[in-house]
C-alpha cells in the first residue's frame, strides 16, 4: 500500500527551482507588464519573456499539463497541482510555464477530439506558446444553463453558417481562434443538439461588439468579449468532435479547467496568508506586535487551517484524476473543490487586507484584486450554486432511503437489534449470575 504526503526528492528539487524562479524572475513581470499576459509578445516583452520560457523548458517544466506526445512531461495532475500552487502567486507565471487558462483546456480538447489537420493548425502553435485561444460558450441571456443557448449553426452546402451572440469570451481580442459552442439541431434535446466549432478570429462575420473589463479595469478596456457571429462561414472540417457532441467536449475541458484554477488559487491564498503574517509581525500597536493580539492570531489560525483543508482536497482530487483518468469518476470531488475555492480565497484575502489597515484597501496593495479573483472563481466555469447542486446529487447518489418508519440509526431500534444479535450470549451470562 502506498499512502504518502511527501514529494519525491527529484521533483521536489524542480519545485524548489520553480519557487525561486517565480519569485525572482517572474513576479517582477506582474508589475512591469500588468494585464498583458494575453497580448502577443513583441519588443521588450519578447526579449525578456522568451529566455524565461527557455529556462522553464530547460528544466522540463514546460506545459506539464500535457503528455509527452504533445510536448509536455506527462507528470499527471498531482505533480501539476504542486507546481500550479507556485504559479498561482503570479498572473504571468502560467504563461511563462505554458499552462495558462483557457489555453490549457482548449489544448486538452484539441488533443482529445481534434483531427490531425486541426491539431497541426491549432494545437501546435498553442503548445509552442505562440498563440492564444478563446472558449466561446456563455451567451448574453444565460450562462449557467447551456440548454438556453441560441447561437445557431445551419448547414449550407459544405459549409456551416453561424449566427448569434456569445458573451464573456475571454481573450477574444488577442486570440488567434475561437472554440464556439452552437446549436446545430433544434429537434433533439439540447444535450444532443449542440456542436463545437473551431473559428479563426479573423473569419469574416466575427464581430467583437464590446469588451468588458473586470472591476478595477478602466471602462471600455478588458478582455471579455461580447461577440456577434454574423453569418460566419466555416467548412465542415471546422467541427471539433462529432455533430451533437458539444456537451461531451465541454465537459472534457471544464473538469480540468476547474481543478487547475483551484491549484493556482492555493498559491494566491498562500500569498495572502504570507502577507498577513508578515504584517502581523511587523506592525506594533498597544505595546506589542499585531501578532500578539488574539483576534489577529485567530485570523492566522483560521486562514492556515482553511487553506490546508482546501489544499488537501485539491491534492486528493488531483490524485483521483490520475488514478481514474476519467473526469466522470471525479465529478463529486471537482464540484466540491469548485464550491470551496471562492470562500477560501475570499476569507484569507479579506483577513490579510484587514490586518494591513487602511493601506490594505489601497491600490498599492493587491488585496482587492485577490477578493475580485475570489468572486470570479465563484462564476467562471459555472456558478457555485450549480456546483453545489451537482455535489449534493453526487453525494445523495451514494445513499439510500431508510426502510420503514424510523431512521436506521434510531437508538431504541439499535438497542433492540443489538440485544437480538447477542441474545444467546446475554442469556448465558444471565444464567451464570
Ligand atoms: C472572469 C470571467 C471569465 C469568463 N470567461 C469565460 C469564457 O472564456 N468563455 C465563456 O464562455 N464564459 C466565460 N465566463 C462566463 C461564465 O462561464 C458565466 O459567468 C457562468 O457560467 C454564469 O453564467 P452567467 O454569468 O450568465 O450567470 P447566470 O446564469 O445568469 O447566473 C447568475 C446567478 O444566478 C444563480 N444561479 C444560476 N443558476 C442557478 C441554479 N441552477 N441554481 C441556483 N442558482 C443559480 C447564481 O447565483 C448565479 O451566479 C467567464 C466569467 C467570468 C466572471
Amino acid at each position: 500500500m502506498s499512502w504518502d504526503f511527501e514529494t519525491d526528492p527529484e521533483y521536489q528539487a524542480k519545485l524548489d527551482w520553480a519557487d525561486e524562479f517565480v519569485r525572482e524572475e517572474v513576479e517582477p513581470l506582474d508589475h512591469l507588464f500588468p494585464h498583458q499576459q494575453f497580448v502577443p509578445l513583441e519588443g521588450s516583452r519578447r526579449a525578456i519573456i522568451d529566455p524565461l520560457k527557455d529556462e522553464v523548458r530547460g528544466q522540463d517544466l514546460w506545459a506539464t499539463h500535457l503528455g509527452p506526445e504533445l510536448g509536455g512531461q506527462g507528470f499527471g495532475q498531482l505533480k501539476l497541482a504542486l507546481l500550479n500552487e507556485i504559479l498561482g502567486r503570479s498572473p504571468w507565471a502560467p504563461v511563462v510555464f505554458g499552462t495558462q487558462a483557457p489555453d490549457t483546456g482548449n489544448a486538452e480538447i484539441l488533443a482529445h477530439y481534434g483531427t490531425q489537420e486541426q491539431k497541426d493548425r491549432y494545437l501546435q502553435p498553442l503548445l509552442d506558446g505562440e498563440c492564444f485561444s478563446t472558449f466561446s460558450m456563455t451567451e448574453p441571456h444565460g450562462g449557467a444553463d447551456p440548454t438556453m443557448f441560441k447561437c445557431r449553426a445551419v448547414k449550407d452546402g459544405d459549409e456551416w453558417a453561424i449566427n448569434g451572440y456569445k458573451y464573456f469570451s475571454s481573450n477574444a481580442p488577442t486570440a488567434s481562434f475561437l472554440i464556439v459552442m452552437v446549436v446545430t439541431n433544434t429537434d433533439v434535446s439540447p444535450y444532443k443538439g449542440m456542436s463545437m466549432f473551431l473559428v479563426p478570429t479573423d473569419t469574416p462575420g466575427v464581430v467583437i461588439e464590446r469588451t468588458s473589463g473586470l472591476a478595477n479595469e478602466p471602462l471600455g478596456e478588458g478582455s471579455h468579449a461580447l461577440i456577434h457571429y454574423q453569418d460566419v462561414r466555416v467548412p465542415e472540417s471546422a467541427m471539433l468532435g462529432g455533430e451533437g457532441q458539444a456537451f461531451a467536449v465541454a465537459q472534457t475541458r471544464l473538469g480540468g479547467g476547474r481543478i487547475h484554477h483551484a491549484m493556482r488559487t492555493i498559491g494566491l491564498a498562500q500569498k495572502a496568508l504570507d502577507m498577513m503574517c508578515e504584517r502581523a509581525l511587523s506592525r506594533e500597536t498597544q505595546g506589542g506586535p499585531l501578532a500578539d493580539k488574539q483576534f489577529v492570531q485567530g485570523y492566522v489560525a483560521d486562514s492556515w487551517a482553511q487553506l490546508e483543508q482546501f489544499r488537501l482536497l485539491v491534492l486528493r482530487t488531483a490524485w483521483r484524476i490520475d488514478k481514474f483518468n476519467d473526469y466522470q469518476k471525479v465529478r463529486r470531488d471537482i464540484a466540491a473543490v469548485k464550491v470551496v475555492m471562492p470562500t477560501v480565497l475570499h476569507d484569507i484575502a479579506w483577513r490579510a487586507m484587514q490586518v494591513h489597515g487602511a493601506l490594505g484597501t489601497t491600490n498599492e496593495m493587491p488585496f482587492f484584486g485577490m477578493i475580485l479573483a475570489a468572486g470570479v472563481m465563484g462564476l467562471a466555469d459555472g456558478p457555485t450554486e450549480v456546483h453545489k447542486v451537482t455535489l449534493a446529487r453526487q453525494v445523495l447518489r451514494e445513499h439510500r432511503p431508510a426502510e420503514g418508519m424510523w431512521p436506521t440509526q434510531w437508538i431504541p431500534g439499535k438497542i433492540e437489534d443489538a440485544k437480538a444479535k447477542y441474545a444467546e450470549l446475554l442469556e448465558l451470562e444471565e444464567g451464570n449470575l
